[in-house]
């Protein structure tokens, strides 16, 4: 037996979906595409939307949408996948990283104003396990020093802060598709933005800076005519992907459901077990519940992680802040050192959560986790 932290969950709908684009003209850049970006920008409240082929691509693209570049910082959490700062290398730029909130585990507002230099040009919070961040404090702050805000919402379609949901409010938000997020489309992202300017840049980015578009280009010598403006990348999805991402929407609301319940169900069984310290949830938000993290004694995070594992539990860390890899220690950041997420990371074992988890699955999780701390 083998429990995965996070997988997939794939029906006959989503298999039929898939199958029927086959059979369609339409391999990639069809219908499907359009029609995914319009279900996800309804459904989170934006104007635009530009599916792309993953979630790193889509926030390579909000970079440079975001005209980030040499000589430019840009602040976010190192409690994260890599991927929320390699954007900003991608571009040049120097990410800079604040310290989390103890509590949440989310990006703290403080040291974000504590890092703003002249230099600082945007804010990449990340909703980490589908919390949504401090918002209006975020949005405060960019006010303030002028900044863009460019959301990681990888863990966070469908979630929502204080009524409003993720993917509506920040100059542009970025989701990912991959099998363990909140829907898949095998490997896929999306930026959603509600200002046209971003979005005809993102279009541009998404497929190598070339236009048809007529009233962007410098002149039009006919039919066949395009322009490259720009230097662009090929991160276009496919209409097969789009086609499984459809498919999933139908199903978000009853997977994030099936994920709340999971984490109640964790937070009661564990609920005055010493020695474990339970996720935070604050009120008027509705997390995603992408990861349940506990946080163990540092002193005994590795014994406790290798008889889970042992024990057939596929648990995780997530994550290693990302300025301690070695890719980032050999390129400035080796005196970097944020206490939050240093000791947040010392003890942290990430739980499986995902809504193909059975009851009996998570009862077996519940009985080994309280067998090895309590
Ligand atoms: C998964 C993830 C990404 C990258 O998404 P991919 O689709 O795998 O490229 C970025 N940020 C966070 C926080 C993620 O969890």
């Amino acid at each position: 037996m083998y429990i995965p932290y996070g997988r997939q969950a794939v029906d006959e709908d989503d298999i039929q979906a898939v199958v029927d684009v086959l059979r369609s003209d339409y391999l990639t850049t069809g219908p499907k595409v359009n029609e995914f970006e319009k279900r996800v920008a309804d459904y989170v409240g934006a104007k635009y939307a530009v599916a792309v082929n993953s979630g790193t691509a889509a926030l390579h693209i909000a970079c440079l949408a975001a005209g980030i570049g040499q000589g430019d910082e840009v602040i976010t959490t190192p409690i994260t996948f890599a991927a929320s700062s390699n954007c900003v290398l991608y571009c040049g730029g120097t990410p800079v990283f604040a310290d989390i909130d103890e509590n949440t585990y989310n990006i703290d507002p403080e040291s974000i104003e504590e890092r703003i230099t002249d230099r600082t040009k945007a804010i990449i919070p990340v909703h980490y396990t589908g919390q949504p961040c401090d918002m209006d404090r975020i949005e405060q702050i960019a006010k303030e020093h002028k900044l863009l805000v460019i959301e990681d919402g990888a863990h966070a379609l469908g979630a929502s802060y204080k009524g409003r949901m993720i993917g509506s409010m920040s100059d542009m938000t970025c989701f990912s598709f991959h099998p363990v997020k909140p829907i898949t489309t095998g490997e896929g992202g999306m930026v959603v933005t509600n200002d046209e300017a971003l979005y005809k840049r993102l279009l541009l980015f998404r497929s190598h800076g070339i236009t048809r578009d007529v009233e962007q280009m410098t002149e039009n010598q006919g039919d066949w005519y395009y322009q490259q403006l720009d230097l662009g990348y090929n991160y276009r999805i496919t209409d097969i992907s789009c086609a499984l991402g459809l498919s999933q929407m139908d199903k978000l609301d009853r997977f994030i459901a099936r994920r709340c319940e999971i984490a109640e169900n964790y937070n009661k069984a564990f609920g005055g077990v010493a020695g474990l310290k339970l996720p935070f949830q604050l009120d008027d938000t509705r997390s995603g519940w992408h990861l349940y993290m506990i946080w163990v004694e540092p002193s005994r995070r590795r014994e406790i992680f290798d008889r889970l594992r042992q024990y057939g539990i596929g648990v995780n860390v997530h994550y290693i802040p990302v300025y301690k890899h070695p890719y980032y220690q050999r390129n400035g950041y080796d005196s970097c050192y944020l206490k939050h997420s240093e000791e947040f990371y010392a003890g942290a074992i990430s739980l499986p959560i995902h809504p193909s988890l059975t009851d009996d699955e998570q009862r077996y999780v519940i009985e080994k986790v309280i067998e090895l701390v309590g």
